[in-house]
């Protein structure tokens, strides 16, 4: 499932590939998305250019030439595909492999562009949603009004974290989980945070001290930072990338590495499993405390 570094690396992907792009035609394959897609509002952008694309949380914001936000969220297996004229197809991000053509029958909507460019948005799910908002109206988008702070904003610091969790009786892993408390975050990278601050995700947040939740800080902006980058140059030939995991996948310390010796080097425990609020939590009971 896309998280903020998976979105991020989609988000500048697109930037690079189809701004400044008008939108020629949608082609509706499946619009049964988590919303329906109403072909009212595919009219309403056509001949719209595409002026730019921003992230909020885990959601696309794609700026059109006149009132008109499209809002993406990629759910559980959404990606876009770019097929430019004369070129193979092109990923937008790491998270996802290629199954050598065998994925366009999950392809539901394509935007031809201008120069030719084609915007695939395949989903095998169909979790995701690309839907139509005015811009004005964006921040009072169901989806967007509730987000916590971005992790890479200012006002995400420790004031901010102090008075959040005053009186709250919580795990910390929820906590982190909460995208009213922050957002983006998901399973994966809070399992990999809790581990880089050394604190087990079952710590109840009433107990956690100051540099505790320092720590947690800077981890949250270091691990999501790092995941961006090593997603950050993956717009790839459609072949040869095929079947290759993200770089980024390699590099998980604690998440999906049940009975992994720790990779601590001084530290003789093995990652254990846990569940916590319905989700698996990977962690070293002996250096996460
Ligand atoms: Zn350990």
């Amino acid at each position: 499932m896309p998280e903020l570094p998976e979105v991020e690396v989609v988000k500048k992907s697109l930037e690079k590939e189809i701004t400044n792009l008008s939108i020629k035609r949608v082609k509706i394959k499946d619009g049964n998305l988590r919303y329906k897609v109403k072909r009212q509002d595919i009219y309403k952008i056509k001949g719209l250019k595409i002026k730019k694309i921003k992230r909020r949380s885990k959601y696309l914001l794609i700026f059109l030439s006149n009132d008109f936000i499209i809002i993406v969220h990629l759910g559980m297996t959404g990606k876009f595909f770019i097929k430019k004229k004369n070129k193979s197809k092109q990923k937008t991000s790491f998270y996802y492999n290629l199954q050598n053509g065998q994925e366009e029958k999950h392809d539901r909507l394509i935007f031809y562009l201008s120069k030719e460019t084609k915007l695939i948005y395949n989903d095998v799910r169909k979790f995701g949603f690309i839907t139509l908002c005015s811009k004005r109206k964006v921040f009072e988008n169901k989806h967007i009004k509730k987000l916590g702070p971005e992790p890479f904003d200012r006002n995400f610091n420790l004031d901010y974290f102090v008075k959040y969790i005053n009186g709250k009786k919580r795990v910390i892993k929820d906590l982190l989980m909460d995208q009213k408390f922050v957002s983006g975050l998901g399973n994966i990278y809070v399992n990999e945070i809790l581990f880089f601050s050394n604190i087990n995700p079952k710590r109840k947040i009433s107990n956690l001290k100051e540099f505790e939740l320092l720590q947690i800080i800077k981890n949250i902006k270091k691990v999501l930072k790092k995941a961006i980058l090593f997603g950050g140059s993956t717009i790839k030939d459609f072949k040869s990338s095929s079947g290759k995991l993200g770089e980024f996948q390699q590099h998980f310390k604690v998440y999906g590495k049940k009975g992994h010796q720790c990779s601590n080097l001084d530290c003789k425990g093995k990652v254990k499993k846990i569940t916590i609020s319905n989700r698996s939590s990977f962690f070293c009971s002996i250096c996460q405390k």
